[in-house]
């Protein structure tokens, strides 16, 4: 899957990853920064931090 093949879970367009890996972040600039603002996990695949646990393949409390 885009972003990390190792990512099962059926949320993964959702992960950071995979948003990444479509440059979610530079298309939707305003809606990426509001998942990220606050975060609270990061992610052990990528290293990106997010508000919430289920925007991460494999979230880890920060
Ligand atoms: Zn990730
Ligand atoms: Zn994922």
């Amino acid at each position: 899957m885009t972003g990390n093949p190792d990512c099962k879970k059926k949320e993964h367009k959702m992960h950071m990853c995979a948003l990444k890996a479509e440059g979610f972040d530079k298309k939707k600039p305003v809606k990426f920064m509001a998942l990220t603002e606050n975060p609270q996990y990061k992610c052990e695949n990528c290293g990106a931090k997010a508000n919430k646990a289920e925007n991460l393949c494999k979230p880890v409390e920060l």
